[in-house]
Parts: C-alpha cells; sequence; structure tokens
C-alpha cells in the first residue's frame, strides 16, 4: 500500500511537470511534450491491481469473434480521446486494456486493417496510434474487439466495451485531452433524464 501511495505522488507531481511545461508551448515543442507525457503515463501504469486471476470475454455483437482473457487486472487501463478512437468506436473516447499475449485466447474470424494504412497520405487528424497498430474486428457486425500496437508486441489491447463488465477497472491512464469533448470531464455532473436501462 505504501508503494503505492508512493507512486500515486511521484505521477501527481510528473503531472503538474507536465502542466507547467505545456504552458505556452510551441508547435515544434509538441514532440518534446508528448515524449513528457509519456513518462507519466509509464509512473502510472506501474500501480497495480488485484492479483487475483479472472477469466474475462470479450465478444463482438453478433458472437462469432470471442476472446478469453485469463488473469489478473491488467495494468494499463487507458481513456483515449484521440480523434482515431473517436471514429473507431463512434462514441467520445474509446478505452482499452493491454494484457500479456499469453493470457490471450481467440476464437472465430477477425478481419483486421492497419494503421497508418500502408502508402496513403498521413492522417490529419490527431491519433494515439502513428506508430503502428492493428485493429481486429468482425467483419460480420463491425464490433472492433482487440488490437496490438507495433510498440508492444508482447501484449494484445482489448476494447473494454466488448467485455460488458461494468466492474471491470477503472482507466489509470487518459490522453489527448485537448480533443475531448468538455463534457467528458464530469459526466456525472451532466442533467440527464434516464430513459432506457432501468430494468
Ligand atoms: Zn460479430
Ligand atoms: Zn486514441
Amino acid at each position: 500500500m505504501i508503494i503505492v501511495k508512493k507512486n500515486l505522488l511521484f505521477a501527481i507531481c510528473s503531472l503538474f511537470l507536465v502542466g507547467s511545461i505545456t504552458i505556452g508551448c510551441k508547435p515544434e515543442q509538441k514532440k518534446e511534450q508528448e515524449k513528457a507525457e509519456v513518462v507519466v503515463k509509464t509512473e502510472i501504469v506501474n500501480m497495480s491491481n488485484s492479483d487475483e486471476i479472472k477469466t474475462r470475454i470479450a465478444r463482438c455483437n453478433c458472437g462469432q469473434l470471442e476472446v478469453t482473457i485469463v488473469g489478473p487486472d491488467p495494468e494499463r487501463i487507458s481513456l483515449c480521446h484521440c480523434n482515431l478512437c473517436q471514429r473507431q468506436s463512434g462514441s467520445a473516447f474509446a478505452i482499452q486494456a493491454r494484457f500479456p499475449k499469453e493470457q490471450v485466447t481467440v476464437k472465430g474470424e477477425a478481419t483486421s486493417w492497419r494503421f497508418p494504412i500502408k502508402g496513403a497520405d498521413p492522417v490529419d487528424f490527431t491519433n494515439c496510434a502513428e506508430d503502428g497498430a492493428e485493429f481486429h474486428f468482425c467483419a460480420t457486425c463491425g464490433s472492433t474487439v482487440y488490437y496490438t500496437s507495433d510498440l508492444d508486441d508482447s501484449r494484445i489491447g482489448i476494447k473494454i466495451g466488448t467485455l460488458t463488465e461494468p466492474d471491470f477497472p477503472a482507466p489509470k491512464i487518459t490522453g489527448h485531452i485537448k480533443y475531448r469533448h468538455p463534457w467528458t470531464e464530469n459526466i456525472e455532473s451532466l442533467s440527464m433524464l434516464v430513459v432506457q436501462g432501468e430494468k
């Protein structure tokens, strides 16, 4: 517990550091700023979850593509506001977690596409996969269930929505917040009429 608190303290201090770098940042300084953010994320993901072994099943909407994960809660759970994630999820942001490859079993047929697309012009929108990623989805119903990153071939990313587990641990890191929909900062504060899901 003491170790976790120390990591948390370091992460918070680092966040303040990044905040100070961000102020007055020129476009050419963007790369350096992104490097600093990566350092902060690395510290935050070191905060571990329970070591309890759990079996989780990620599934597309038609059910033919299914991914079983057997292992403890993952270290890296992220919420991303980039345009790539917005388009891919069809929502304001995307959430995903990376599990060690050996904990993941894929059943069914996945179709995939690579980002960036080979031979295409560079994209003009913000994205979290410029170093290369492959996204795997069900060709029948369209759900993107998992992905791999060229920077980390030891793990497989799972799109958390495909688990349909509300008690799955909350994201620990976030990115591309400059591009977020402002209301996502505090969803609980929104005045919304609940019209579905009260069974
Ligand atoms: Zn499907
Ligand atoms: Zn993203």
